[in-house]
Protein backbone atom coordinates (compact mmCIF):
# COMPACT_ATOMS: atom_id res chain seq x y z
CA UNK A 1 0.00 0.00 0.00
CA UNK A 2 1.37 3.47 -1.30
CA UNK A 3 0.91 6.79 0.87
CA UNK A 4 1.16 8.38 -2.69
CA UNK A 5 -1.82 10.08 -4.61
CA UNK A 6 -3.05 10.88 -7.72
CA UNK A 7 -4.89 14.71 -8.55
CA UNK A 8 -4.84 14.72 -11.73
CA UNK A 9 -7.18 11.53 -12.33
CA UNK A 10 -9.98 11.01 -10.32
CA UNK A 11 -11.65 8.48 -12.70
CA UNK A 12 -10.05 5.68 -15.01
CA UNK A 13 -11.24 2.44 -16.36
CA UNK A 14 -9.36 -0.30 -17.13
CA UNK A 15 -10.21 -2.90 -20.11
CA UNK A 16 -9.47 -6.09 -19.24
CA UNK A 17 -8.92 -7.68 -15.66
CA UNK A 18 -6.16 -9.89 -16.50
CA UNK A 19 -3.05 -9.53 -15.06
CA UNK A 20 -1.42 -6.29 -16.23
CA UNK A 21 -4.92 -4.71 -15.96
CA UNK A 22 -5.42 -6.28 -12.37
CA UNK A 23 -1.84 -4.40 -11.25
CA UNK A 24 -2.72 -1.21 -12.65
CA UNK A 25 -6.25 -0.98 -11.55
CA UNK A 26 -5.05 -2.08 -7.49
CA UNK A 27 -2.24 0.49 -7.86
CA UNK A 28 -4.26 3.41 -9.13
CA UNK A 29 -7.19 2.15 -6.62
CA UNK A 30 -4.18 2.19 -3.86
CA UNK A 31 -3.55 6.19 -4.90
CA UNK A 32 -7.18 7.60 -4.62
CA UNK A 33 -8.68 6.94 -8.14
CA UNK A 34 -11.96 5.54 -8.33
CA UNK A 35 -11.16 3.08 -10.75
CA UNK A 36 -13.65 0.53 -12.54
CA UNK A 37 -12.46 -3.16 -14.24
CA UNK A 38 -14.29 -4.63 -16.99
CA UNK A 39 -13.74 -7.96 -18.92
CA UNK A 40 -14.91 -9.72 -21.97
CA UNK A 41 -15.03 -13.27 -19.95
CA UNK A 42 -18.60 -13.43 -18.34
CA UNK A 43 -16.84 -15.49 -15.45
CA UNK A 44 -13.62 -13.55 -15.55
CA UNK A 45 -10.97 -17.11 -15.56
CA UNK A 46 -7.93 -17.77 -16.46
CA UNK A 47 -6.52 -21.38 -18.29
CA UNK A 48 -5.38 -24.13 -16.00
CA UNK A 49 -1.48 -23.53 -16.69
CA UNK A 50 1.22 -22.39 -14.15
CA UNK A 51 3.12 -19.72 -14.74
CA UNK A 52 7.00 -19.36 -13.94
CA UNK A 53 7.49 -15.88 -11.44
CA UNK A 54 11.14 -14.88 -11.56
CA UNK A 55 13.04 -12.91 -8.99
CA UNK A 56 12.32 -9.76 -10.69
CA UNK A 57 8.26 -10.78 -11.14
CA UNK A 58 8.37 -11.80 -7.51
CA UNK A 59 9.73 -7.94 -6.53
CA UNK A 60 6.79 -6.59 -8.91
CA UNK A 61 4.23 -8.81 -6.86
CA UNK A 62 6.16 -7.64 -3.78
CA UNK A 63 4.95 -3.75 -4.22
CA UNK A 64 1.60 -4.99 -4.79
CA UNK A 65 1.95 -6.84 -1.41
CA UNK A 66 1.16 -10.01 -2.65
CA UNK A 67 4.54 -12.07 -1.97
CA UNK A 68 3.36 -13.81 1.08
CA UNK A 69 0.09 -15.47 -0.76
CA UNK A 70 2.39 -16.05 -3.65
CA UNK A 71 5.05 -17.69 -1.65
CA UNK A 72 1.74 -19.07 -0.12
CA UNK A 73 0.09 -20.34 -2.08
CA UNK A 74 2.92 -21.18 -5.05
CA UNK A 75 6.18 -22.89 -4.69
CA UNK A 76 9.39 -20.89 -4.32
CA UNK A 77 12.71 -22.18 -5.48
CA UNK A 78 16.23 -20.76 -5.34
CA UNK A 79 17.87 -22.52 -8.59
CA UNK A 80 16.91 -23.52 -12.02
CA UNK A 81 18.91 -26.59 -13.04
CA UNK A 82 20.37 -26.82 -16.41
CA UNK A 83 20.04 -30.54 -17.97
CA UNK A 84 21.03 -32.04 -21.38
CA UNK A 85 17.57 -33.50 -22.83
CA UNK A 86 18.77 -36.71 -21.83
CA UNK A 87 18.87 -35.76 -18.26
CA UNK A 88 22.51 -35.47 -17.93
CA UNK A 89 23.29 -32.71 -15.61
CA UNK A 90 24.69 -29.52 -17.51
CA UNK A 91 24.98 -26.56 -14.70
CA UNK A 92 22.99 -24.25 -12.46
CA UNK A 93 21.48 -20.84 -13.69
CA UNK A 94 22.99 -18.66 -10.99
CA UNK A 95 19.33 -16.84 -9.98
CA UNK A 96 20.84 -14.02 -7.19
CA UNK A 97 18.17 -12.87 -4.83
CA UNK A 98 17.79 -9.20 -5.65
CA UNK A 99 16.09 -7.68 -2.58
CA UNK A 100 16.61 -8.86 0.97
CA UNK A 101 13.81 -10.92 2.10
CA UNK A 102 12.98 -11.80 -1.85
CA UNK A 103 12.74 -15.52 -2.79
CA UNK A 104 14.44 -16.00 -5.95
CA UNK A 105 12.57 -17.36 -8.53
CA UNK A 106 9.33 -19.67 -7.75
CA UNK A 107 6.20 -20.64 -9.65
CA UNK A 108 2.00 -20.72 -9.14
CA UNK A 109 -0.60 -22.13 -10.98
CA UNK A 110 -2.05 -19.20 -12.82
CA UNK A 111 -5.52 -19.21 -11.43
CA UNK A 112 -4.28 -19.30 -7.94
CA UNK A 113 -2.53 -15.80 -9.06
CA UNK A 114 -5.63 -14.85 -10.69
CA UNK A 115 -7.47 -15.33 -7.47
CA UNK A 116 -5.41 -13.79 -5.48
CA UNK A 117 -5.19 -10.78 -7.37
CA UNK A 118 -8.89 -10.35 -7.57
CA UNK A 119 -9.68 -10.55 -4.30
CA UNK A 120 -7.11 -7.35 -3.98
CA UNK A 121 -9.43 -5.81 -6.59
CA UNK A 122 -12.40 -6.83 -4.39
CA UNK A 123 -11.01 -5.47 -1.52
CA UNK A 124 -10.00 -2.06 -2.43
CA UNK A 125 -14.03 -1.89 -3.87
CA UNK A 126 -13.49 -1.66 -7.27
CA UNK A 127 -16.55 -2.28 -9.30
CA UNK A 128 -15.59 -5.21 -11.67
CA UNK A 129 -18.58 -5.35 -14.84
CA UNK A 130 -17.72 -8.58 -16.64
CA UNK A 131 -18.93 -10.16 -20.23
CA UNK A 132 -18.39 -6.51 -22.10
CA UNK A 133 -15.84 -4.34 -23.82
CA UNK A 134 -15.82 -1.07 -25.23
CA UNK A 135 -16.73 -0.42 -28.85
CA UNK A 136 -16.07 3.79 -29.14
CA UNK A 137 -13.39 5.72 -27.26
CA UNK A 138 -14.01 9.42 -27.92
CA UNK A 139 -11.91 12.22 -26.83
CA UNK A 140 -13.66 15.46 -26.96
CA UNK A 141 -12.04 18.08 -25.92
CA UNK A 142 -11.49 18.96 -22.26
CA UNK A 143 -9.49 15.72 -21.35
CA UNK A 144 -11.84 12.90 -20.56
CA UNK A 145 -12.77 10.06 -22.60
CA UNK A 146 -15.81 8.57 -23.47
CA UNK A 147 -16.46 5.41 -23.40
CA UNK A 148 -18.84 3.42 -25.06
CA UNK A 149 -19.42 -0.61 -24.19
CA UNK A 150 -20.97 -3.11 -26.04
CA UNK A 151 -23.69 -3.76 -23.74
CA UNK A 152 -24.97 -0.25 -24.94
CA UNK A 153 -23.97 1.69 -21.77
CA UNK A 154 -21.61 4.35 -21.24
CA UNK A 155 -19.04 6.14 -19.09
CA UNK A 156 -16.71 8.89 -18.73
CA UNK A 157 -13.25 8.90 -17.21
CA UNK A 158 -10.09 10.60 -16.96
CA UNK A 159 -8.09 7.62 -18.20
CA UNK A 160 -8.51 4.67 -19.83
CA UNK A 161 -5.97 2.08 -19.31
CA UNK A 162 -6.02 -0.57 -22.47
CA UNK A 163 -4.62 -4.19 -20.63
CA UNK A 164 -6.66 -6.25 -22.83
CA UNK A 165 -3.97 -8.53 -24.09
CA UNK A 166 -2.03 -9.28 -27.83
CA UNK A 167 -5.26 -9.03 -29.43
CA UNK A 168 -6.30 -5.80 -27.31
CA UNK A 169 -9.40 -4.10 -28.72
CA UNK A 170 -8.41 -0.37 -27.15
CA UNK A 171 -5.38 -0.77 -29.58
CA UNK A 172 -7.40 -0.92 -32.43
CA UNK A 173 -10.06 1.71 -31.08
CA UNK A 174 -7.23 4.04 -30.87
CA UNK A 175 -3.77 3.58 -32.02
CA UNK A 176 -3.74 3.42 -35.80
CA UNK A 177 -0.19 3.14 -36.15
CA UNK A 178 0.21 -0.20 -34.12
CA UNK A 179 0.33 -3.60 -35.60
CA UNK A 180 -0.92 -7.13 -34.96
CA UNK A 181 1.89 -9.11 -33.24
CA UNK A 182 3.69 -10.96 -34.84
CA UNK A 183 4.15 -15.00 -35.30
CA UNK A 184 7.76 -16.15 -34.08
CA UNK A 185 7.68 -19.74 -35.50
CA UNK A 186 7.52 -21.98 -32.53
CA UNK A 187 4.13 -22.76 -30.41
CA UNK A 188 4.58 -23.73 -26.93
CA UNK A 189 3.40 -26.80 -25.11
CA UNK A 190 1.86 -27.09 -21.31
CA UNK A 191 0.71 -29.55 -19.35
CA UNK A 192 0.28 -29.45 -15.43
CA UNK A 193 0.53 -32.36 -13.46
CA UNK A 194 1.48 -34.07 -10.22
CA UNK A 195 4.96 -33.40 -9.36
CA UNK A 196 7.83 -35.53 -10.23
CA UNK A 197 9.39 -37.05 -7.18
CA UNK A 198 12.71 -36.38 -7.50
CA UNK A 199 11.75 -32.27 -8.54
CA UNK A 200 13.83 -29.97 -6.44
CA UNK A 201 14.10 -26.64 -8.42
CA UNK A 202 13.27 -25.43 -11.58
CA UNK A 203 14.61 -27.53 -14.54
CA UNK A 204 15.44 -26.28 -18.23
CA UNK A 205 16.32 -29.70 -20.63
CA UNK A 206 18.62 -28.16 -23.82
CA UNK A 207 20.59 -29.32 -26.84
CA UNK A 208 17.10 -30.74 -28.12
CA UNK A 209 15.52 -29.28 -31.15
CA UNK A 210 12.18 -29.08 -28.82
CA UNK A 211 13.81 -27.71 -25.45
CA UNK A 212 11.85 -27.93 -22.03
CA UNK A 213 11.47 -27.41 -18.79
CA UNK A 214 9.62 -27.50 -15.07
CA UNK A 215 8.47 -25.35 -12.77
CA UNK A 216 7.12 -25.98 -9.45
CA UNK A 217 4.00 -23.99 -8.47
CA UNK A 218 2.73 -25.79 -5.21
CA UNK A 219 3.63 -28.30 -3.09
CA UNK A 220 2.66 -31.19 -5.41
CA UNK A 221 2.09 -29.75 -8.71
CA UNK A 222 4.22 -28.62 -11.48
CA UNK A 223 3.85 -27.17 -14.78
CA UNK A 224 6.15 -28.49 -18.02
CA UNK A 225 6.53 -26.50 -21.14
CA UNK A 226 8.35 -27.71 -24.95
CA UNK A 227 8.90 -25.15 -27.05
CA UNK A 228 8.46 -27.05 -30.84
CA UNK A 229 8.44 -25.45 -34.18
CA UNK A 230 4.85 -24.11 -35.15
CA UNK A 231 3.19 -25.90 -37.99
CA UNK A 232 -0.13 -24.05 -39.45
CA UNK A 233 -3.01 -26.43 -39.43
CA UNK A 234 -6.63 -25.92 -40.47
CA UNK A 235 -8.20 -27.43 -37.15
CA UNK A 236 -7.38 -27.21 -33.37
CA UNK A 237 -6.25 -30.43 -31.81
CA UNK A 238 -8.65 -32.30 -29.44
CA UNK A 239 -7.50 -33.50 -26.10
CA UNK A 240 -6.99 -37.15 -27.69
CA UNK A 241 -4.28 -35.68 -29.83
CA UNK A 242 -2.98 -32.93 -27.43
CA UNK A 243 -1.61 -36.01 -25.02
CA UNK A 244 -0.37 -38.40 -27.81
CA UNK A 245 1.33 -35.65 -29.50
CA UNK A 246 2.83 -34.45 -26.28
CA UNK A 247 4.09 -37.83 -25.27
CA UNK A 248 5.59 -38.55 -28.60
CA UNK A 249 7.60 -35.27 -28.47
CA UNK A 250 9.17 -36.17 -24.88
CA UNK A 251 10.15 -39.64 -26.56
CA UNK A 252 14.20 -38.85 -26.17
CA UNK A 253 14.07 -37.17 -22.92
CA UNK A 254 15.38 -38.22 -19.78
CA UNK A 255 15.33 -36.96 -16.06
CA UNK A 256 11.92 -35.48 -14.40
CA UNK A 257 10.89 -34.70 -18.19
CA UNK A 258 10.86 -38.79 -19.34
CA UNK A 259 8.83 -39.07 -15.72
CA UNK A 260 6.40 -36.34 -16.55
CA UNK A 261 5.87 -38.54 -20.31
CA UNK A 262 5.86 -42.23 -18.49
CA UNK A 263 3.40 -40.80 -16.01
CA UNK A 264 1.18 -37.84 -17.69
CA UNK A 265 -2.66 -39.30 -17.77
CA UNK A 266 -5.63 -37.96 -19.85
CA UNK A 267 -6.58 -36.13 -16.85
CA UNK A 268 -3.84 -33.60 -16.65
CA UNK A 269 -4.38 -30.05 -18.53
CA UNK A 270 -2.81 -29.91 -21.77
CA UNK A 271 -2.45 -26.88 -23.95
CA UNK A 272 -0.63 -25.99 -27.49
CA UNK A 273 -0.33 -22.13 -28.55
CA UNK A 274 1.29 -21.16 -31.21
CA UNK A 275 3.63 -17.73 -30.22
CA UNK A 276 3.58 -14.15 -31.33
CA UNK A 277 5.41 -11.34 -30.53
CA UNK A 278 5.51 -7.64 -30.75
CA UNK A 279 6.96 -4.09 -28.95
CA UNK A 280 4.53 -1.55 -30.33
CA UNK A 281 5.95 1.51 -31.49
CA UNK A 282 5.49 5.26 -29.41
CA UNK A 283 3.51 6.62 -28.60
CA UNK A 284 2.09 4.30 -26.36
CA UNK A 285 -0.86 6.71 -25.27
CA UNK A 286 -3.08 8.86 -27.41
CA UNK A 287 -4.36 11.64 -25.04
CA UNK A 288 -5.90 9.54 -21.93
CA UNK A 289 -5.73 6.48 -23.27
CA UNK A 290 -2.40 4.47 -23.05
CA UNK A 291 -1.65 0.99 -23.07
CA UNK A 292 0.49 -1.35 -21.06
CA UNK A 293 0.87 -5.50 -20.77
CA UNK A 294 0.48 -7.85 -24.25
CA UNK A 295 -1.42 -4.98 -25.67
CA UNK A 296 1.63 -3.18 -26.22
CA UNK A 297 4.43 -5.49 -25.17
CA UNK A 298 3.87 -8.94 -25.94
CA UNK A 299 6.39 -11.21 -25.93
CA UNK A 300 7.38 -15.14 -26.15
CA UNK A 301 8.14 -17.06 -22.45
CA UNK A 302 11.63 -17.91 -22.81
CA UNK A 303 12.25 -15.41 -20.06
CA UNK A 304 9.27 -16.55 -18.22
CA UNK A 305 8.89 -12.33 -18.28
CA UNK A 306 5.38 -11.29 -19.49
CA UNK A 307 3.53 -11.30 -16.37
CA UNK A 308 6.61 -9.66 -14.87
CA UNK A 309 6.44 -6.58 -17.47
CA UNK A 310 2.87 -6.62 -17.27
CA UNK A 311 2.92 -5.89 -13.14
CA UNK A 312 5.71 -3.52 -13.34
CA UNK A 313 3.62 -1.42 -16.26
CA UNK A 314 0.62 -1.09 -14.24
CA UNK A 315 2.47 0.17 -10.63
CA UNK A 316 4.90 2.31 -12.96
CA UNK A 317 1.65 4.02 -14.28
CA UNK A 318 0.16 4.60 -11.14
CA UNK A 319 3.60 5.66 -9.77
CA UNK A 320 4.32 8.00 -12.79
CA UNK A 321 0.79 9.50 -12.12
CA UNK A 322 1.29 10.44 -8.86
CA UNK A 323 4.66 11.98 -10.02
CA UNK A 324 4.09 14.33 -12.63
CA UNK A 325 2.79 17.71 -12.73
CA UNK A 326 0.68 17.14 -15.53
CA UNK A 327 -1.18 13.82 -17.38
CA UNK A 328 1.17 13.87 -20.53
CA UNK A 329 3.92 14.09 -18.70
CA UNK A 330 3.06 11.21 -16.85
CA UNK A 331 2.21 8.64 -19.57
CA UNK A 332 5.68 10.26 -21.36
CA UNK A 333 7.20 9.52 -18.09
CA UNK A 334 5.25 6.01 -17.98
CA UNK A 335 6.28 4.99 -21.64
CA UNK A 336 10.04 6.19 -22.17
CA UNK A 337 10.23 4.24 -18.15
CA UNK A 338 9.04 1.15 -20.21
CA UNK A 339 9.84 0.91 -23.58
CA UNK A 340 13.69 -0.04 -23.11
CA UNK A 341 13.27 -2.53 -20.56
CA UNK A 342 10.29 -4.30 -22.67
CA UNK A 343 12.18 -4.34 -25.94
CA UNK A 344 14.84 -6.03 -24.07
CA UNK A 345 12.95 -8.93 -22.62
CA UNK A 346 11.08 -9.61 -26.16
CA UNK A 347 14.01 -9.15 -28.33
CA UNK A 348 16.01 -11.66 -26.10
CA UNK A 349 13.06 -13.89 -26.11
CA UNK A 350 12.69 -13.68 -29.73
CA UNK A 351 16.26 -13.93 -30.71
CA UNK A 352 16.86 -17.51 -28.84
CA UNK A 353 13.54 -18.45 -29.90
CA UNK A 354 14.98 -18.36 -33.49
CA UNK A 355 18.53 -19.53 -32.22
CA UNK A 356 16.10 -22.59 -31.43
CA UNK A 357 14.73 -23.14 -34.66
CA UNK A 358 18.10 -22.71 -36.39
CA UNK A 359 19.37 -25.53 -33.77
CA UNK A 360 22.03 -23.52 -32.49
CA UNK A 361 24.17 -23.82 -29.43
CA UNK A 362 22.56 -24.37 -26.55
CA UNK A 363 25.22 -22.74 -24.66
CA UNK A 364 24.82 -19.09 -26.14
CA UNK A 365 21.04 -20.01 -25.71
CA UNK A 366 21.63 -20.47 -21.58
CA UNK A 367 24.44 -17.14 -22.01
CA UNK A 368 21.76 -15.00 -23.51
CA UNK A 369 18.84 -16.21 -21.14
CA UNK A 370 21.13 -15.52 -18.01
CA UNK A 371 22.60 -12.35 -19.39
CA UNK A 372 19.02 -10.68 -19.84
CA UNK A 373 18.10 -12.19 -16.50
CA UNK A 374 20.21 -10.18 -15.10
CA UNK A 375 19.90 -7.06 -16.49
CA UNK A 376 15.96 -7.49 -15.38
CA UNK A 377 17.37 -7.64 -11.79
CA UNK A 378 17.63 -3.99 -12.04
CA UNK A 379 15.59 -1.61 -10.51
CA UNK A 380 12.15 -1.14 -12.69
C1 LIG B 1 2.57 -19.99 -23.71
C2 LIG B 1 2.86 -18.85 -22.80
C3 LIG B 1 3.51 -19.06 -21.59
C4 LIG B 1 3.82 -17.97 -20.76
N1 LIG B 1 4.49 -18.20 -19.60
C5 LIG B 1 4.84 -17.15 -18.81
C6 LIG B 1 5.57 -17.35 -17.61
O1 LIG B 1 5.91 -18.49 -17.26
N2 LIG B 1 5.89 -16.25 -16.87
C7 LIG B 1 5.53 -14.98 -17.23
O2 LIG B 1 5.86 -14.01 -16.52
N3 LIG B 1 4.83 -14.77 -18.37
C8 LIG B 1 4.47 -15.81 -19.16
N4 LIG B 1 3.74 -15.60 -20.28
C9 LIG B 1 3.32 -14.24 -20.62
C10 LIG B 1 2.13 -13.78 -19.76
O3 LIG B 1 1.11 -14.75 -19.72
C11 LIG B 1 1.56 -12.49 -20.36
O4 LIG B 1 2.61 -11.62 -20.69
C12 LIG B 1 0.62 -11.80 -19.36
O5 LIG B 1 -0.48 -12.63 -19.06
C13 LIG B 1 0.14 -10.48 -19.97
O6 LIG B 1 -0.80 -9.89 -19.12
P1 LIG B 1 -1.98 -8.99 -19.73
O7 LIG B 1 -2.73 -8.46 -18.57
O8 LIG B 1 -1.43 -8.07 -20.73
O9 LIG B 1 -2.89 -10.02 -20.52
P2 LIG B 1 -3.75 -11.22 -19.96
O10 LIG B 1 -3.21 -11.73 -18.68
O11 LIG B 1 -3.88 -12.14 -21.12
O12 LIG B 1 -5.18 -10.58 -19.64
C14 LIG B 1 -5.96 -9.96 -20.61
C15 LIG B 1 -7.38 -9.88 -20.10
O13 LIG B 1 -8.11 -9.07 -21.02
C16 LIG B 1 -9.35 -9.69 -21.31
N5 LIG B 1 -9.73 -9.23 -22.64
C17 LIG B 1 -9.25 -9.65 -23.84
N6 LIG B 1 -9.80 -8.95 -24.84
C18 LIG B 1 -10.64 -8.05 -24.27
C19 LIG B 1 -11.48 -7.04 -24.77
N7 LIG B 1 -11.55 -6.78 -26.10
N8 LIG B 1 -12.21 -6.31 -23.89
C20 LIG B 1 -12.14 -6.54 -22.56
N9 LIG B 1 -11.35 -7.50 -22.03
C21 LIG B 1 -10.61 -8.23 -22.86
C22 LIG B 1 -9.09 -11.17 -21.17
O14 LIG B 1 -10.31 -11.88 -20.90
C23 LIG B 1 -8.10 -11.21 -20.02
O15 LIG B 1 -8.75 -11.32 -18.77
C24 LIG B 1 3.45 -16.67 -21.14
C25 LIG B 1 2.77 -16.45 -22.34
C26 LIG B 1 2.48 -17.52 -23.17
C27 LIG B 1 1.78 -17.26 -24.47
Amino acid sequence: MTGETIGSIATALVVGGGIGGMASAISLAERGVAVELIDLDPDWRVYGAGITITGPTLRAYRRLGMLEAIKAEGAITSKTRLFRYDGTHLHDLEEPVIEEGLPATGGIMRPILHRIMQARVRELGIPVRLGLTVTALDQPAGGAVEARFSDGTAGRFDLVVGADSVYSGVRELAFPHMAAAVPTGQGCWRISIRKPPGLEMGEFYLGHANPCGITACGPDAVYMWMLTPHVERESHMDEEELFVTLKALLADFGGNAGWIRDNMTRQDWINYRPLAAALQPKPWFAGRVVLLGDAVHATTPHLASGAGMAVESGIVLAEELARAATVDEALLAYQERRFDRCRDVIETSVAVGRLQLEHGDPRVHAQMLEGALSRLNQAF
